[in-house]
């Protein structure tokens, strides 16, 4: 309101341009609004082809001197000659452009094309320099109907890829070109982050569905059986409640770890700020576990600083990563008979370091990179026979993560592991406090 009653802005030239050429905008935002709504092309493409369309509109017309006279021609090329206007606004767009004439060839292409399509060049068919059939055939359908068309790729060389192309056509208007012009704008867009993204899900709800199934199945065998031939025998009743009981504590606890996962998930953005004071967490982690220890037959061996070392920290998150160090420790590196643990603070570094190193059979090296990818196992049956759901260090990577820390593996294999967690100290206190 403040803006329209504005008698300086009212009276202004952009301004005037902008309500004479309201109904052209409106009709391609709306053009373009309902295509990413119906799912026809993907948001960034949407908002270029508009930045586009609005460009070409406003700066028609009675904006026709903006365009170099000599530098259009009526099929809107110059031959041998760019047209700067096209050139600039596609120049401002961070994702593949090119524009086209209607026989198909180059009128102008901004950086990133030139980056995906090298031979591109100025008044050559863009064909010569991207020989994509879908997207050359999209191109004719765009140039044959003026409809614009949307079409997906897919690239195995050099590296395997998904792309996106928005053919737009659009019209020229400027005093120079009599009539309108048409210019084609073809938009490249890569998918490939997004289907990455898309199977990663997908992979992740069939793993967390299997995992899930196998006890149930247990469960629904075992509860058959107790029904039929093993109704009245005292004995195997006993051995397969305590199975049962096994399976449903491991759908729980696999339940448990995929809910964590979720909601660290959900506050991966937010820092936490409450003063934590790891000495006392390991502390209460390893008496907690002293009973696994005792039954693998394991040492624990905790070496601290006699100062107390704090972190900025969610208090249950952390007991949850060096559970996780600790009990895979004493889980799979049992025949280590050891497990050392080391607290240090590295104030030049500003960073605390918990190290949870055995002396078990250590982990190959083709398996260090991928332990932290949730499902993840060496071996899946010994996984499965310590209760394990291969979301632990999923789980540690992430709430580390969050805490502005990270996770370090090394392991010499045959030789055990040591699993570090880095995280950011806390500011020193003022002293008195
Ligand atoms: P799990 O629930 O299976 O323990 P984790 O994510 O905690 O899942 O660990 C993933 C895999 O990493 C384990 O299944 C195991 O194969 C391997 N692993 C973890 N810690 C150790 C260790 N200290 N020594 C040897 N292998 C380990």
């Amino acid at each position: 309101m403040a803006l329209a009653n504005n008698e300086w802005l009212r009276s202004s030239r952009i301004y005037k341009r902008i309500v004479s050429v309201r109904l052209p905008l409106g009709a391609a935002a709306v053009a373009l609004g309902a295509s990413w709504i119906f799912g026809a092309i993907s948001a960034p493409p949407a908002i270029a082809a508009f930045i586009l369309i609005a460009a070409a509109i406003l700066l028609g017309g009675e904006h026709a001197t903006d365009v170099p006279l000599n530098a259009v021609t009526s099929d809107g090329r110059a031959p041998g000659e760019r047209i700067p206007l096209i050139e600039t606004v596609l120049s401002g767009l961070p994702q593949p452009v090119i524009a086209l004439d209607v026989q198909g060839e180059v009128v102008a292409a901004n950086a990133p094309a030139r980056a995906v399509a090298p031979a591109l060049r100025h008044g050559e068919p863009v064909s010569l320099a991207l020989r994509v059939p879908e997207v050359l055939d999209a191109i004719r359908r765009a140039i044959a109907s003026d409809v614009p068309q949307r079409v997906e790729f897919f690239e195995r060389v050099p590296l395997e890829r998904w792309h996106e192309a928005i053919v737009v056509p659009v019209a020229l208007r400027a005093q120079a070109l009599q009539p309108a012009t048409r210019l084609i704008l073809l938009t490249l867009d890569d998918l490939t982050p997004l289907r990455r993204v898309e199977e990663m899900r997908a992979d992740f709800v069939a793993n967390a569905s299997h995992e899930l199934r196998t006890p149930l199945a247990a469960l629904s065998g075992f509860i058959e059986t107790l029904q039929g031939q093993a109704r009245d025998d005292p004995a195997a009743r006993t051995r397969f409640l305590s199975i049962m009981q096994a399976q449903a504590t491991r759908m729980a606890r696999l339940i448990d770890d995929l809910l964590s996962l979720s909601r660290i998930e959900l506050n991966a953005h937010l820092r936490p700020s409450t003063r934590v004071e790891l000495r006392n967490i390991i502390r209460q982690v390893v008496d907690g576990l002293q009973t696994l220890a005792r039954d693998r037959e394991v040492e624990v061996r905790v070496a601290t600083s006699s100062d107390q070392v704090e972190v900025l920290g969610d208090r249950d998150e952390l007991l949850r990563v060096f559970e996780n160090l600790i009990e895979n420790a004493l889980k799979y590196a049992a025949s280590g008979k050891r497990v050392d643990i080391a607290l240090s603070a590295d104030s030049s570094r500003n960073e605390a370091r918990v190290a949870v190193r055995d002396h078990g059979p250590g982990i190959a090296p083709e398996h260090l990179p991928r332990l932290t990818e949730r499902f993840y196992r060496v071996d899946v049956a010994d996984s499965r026979a310590q209760g394990g759901t291969g979301l632990g260090l999923a789980l540690v990577k992430h709430i580390l993560n969050r805490h502005g820390g990270r996770l370090t593996i090394e392991s010499v294999y045959g030789e055990g592991a040591t699993f570090t967690a880095v995280l950011p100290l806390a500011a020193a206190r003022a002293k008195g406090n």
